[in-house]
């Protein structure tokens, strides 16, 4: 099979490697699409724990070619979506159900074999069987499961005035979710006009295009909107800069959840007071946790809409410039098609 295969940070080639022989309970997966995401950059520069060599790609949707010994409940022939994550299911934390917190986890594209390559190996019950679900929605199963993850933590009142800053493909899915999800009202606000449209296509009740530099610069039409802030703010940009001003946007009593990922060194100054007076809550959303069945659901029935959302494909020899689209204002979400 080929692969993009890492030795070192910043390091790949796309080259031949041997396929290995399946273990039991493993199954071979030829891979039809794979989504590339802000962790793949993090990646490629040595952040986020890399085991080499490594093959990275962690939104990975294939049709299974062959199964290992043992293996039930999926059949070569299948599509199927692949979580990628492995718990080990004996430390402390998987013992108590908190699987996301597991202290030996292993995610395949970060420290396993991913699917940035023609095949991928994963066990059989990591594997979701998507029928005859759309490739381009199939891509967004993933991100889908996180955003499940952020609604289970953010636990939503129906009603709720919501605001979400950042369009990125989570963001924009967790728009589509909230709009449907027993939200008065959803307002997305980011620096980028067409991912705003795509927004508002897809459901979106308002829009406010950010000054990248000067988020400040917004918060008089964030009063007009709301005059008393917003009952749940969603921060999805990942930016210190947005997340240090936010605060007066969180109607007293409200909640602000840190969704977008900030560098792991970065810190904010907030008022402890603030926080105090007004019983603002701020809660937090990492990764994704038995995601998958309900991610699968909700583009199956049209709940997630990939419209507009996949703006760039690659083949796997250009993985390189996959990397690069997702710095390009114009890109929303990138895949990579192994089999082009
Ligand atoms: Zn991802
Ligand atoms: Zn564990």
């Amino acid at each position: 099979m080929r692969a993009v295969v890492y030795d070192q940070p910043a390091s790949f080639e796309v080259r031949d490697i041997e396929d290995r022989p399946l273990a039991a309970g493993e199954i071979r997966v030829e891979n039809l699409i794979v989504g590339v995401c802000g962790t793949d950059q993090h990646l490629h520069v040595g952040e986020f724990g890399p085991r080499y060599p490594l093959t990275p790609g962690h939104e990975i949707v294939g049709r299974v070619v062959e199964t290992g010994p043992g293996v039930s409940g999926v059949e070569p022939g299948e599509h199927v979506a692949i979580d990628n994550t492995i718990y080990c299911r004996h430390c402390e934390a998987c013992k108590r159900g908190d699987v996301n917190f597991c202290e030996n986890g292993v995610a395949l594209g970060v420290q396993a074999p991913g699917g940035f390559a023609t095949h991928a190996i994963a066990a059989a019950d990591r594997a979701y069987p998507i029928g005859d679900l759309d490739l381009d929605a199939a891509a967004l199963i993933e991100p889908t499961a996180c955003v499940v993850r952020g609604l289970d933590n953010i636990d939503l009142r129906p009603g709720s005035d919501v605001l979400i800053t950042g369009a990125g493909p989570t963001a924009q899915i967790m728009s589509q979710l909230i709009v449907r999800g027993g939200a008065a009202r959803v307002t997305m606000a980011a620096p980028t006009q067409f991912k705003l449209d795509v927004a508002r296509a897809n459901g979106v009740d308002e829009t406010v295009l950010l000054d990248r530099n000067d988020f400040r610069a917004s918060h008089a039409r964030f009063r007009e909107l709301a005059p008393r802030g917003f009952d749940v703010v969603i921060e999805a940009t990942g930016a210190v800069s947005v997340l240090q001003d936010i605060l007066p946007l969180v109607r007293s009593g409200g909640t602000l959840v840190v969704y977008g990922m900030a560098a792991e060194d970065a810190t904010v100054a907030i008022s402890p007071y603030e926080i105090f007076r007004r019983e603002i809550t701020i809660k937090g959303s990492f990764a994704q946790a038995y995601g998958f069945a309900r991610a699968i659901d909700f583009l199956k029935h049209g709940k997630v809409r990939a419209d507009g959302l996949i703006t760039h494909r690659f083949a796997l020899s250009s993985y390189a410039q996959a990397l690069a689209a997702l710095r390009s204002p114009d890109c929303l979400k990138a895949v990579v098609e192994p089999q082009r």
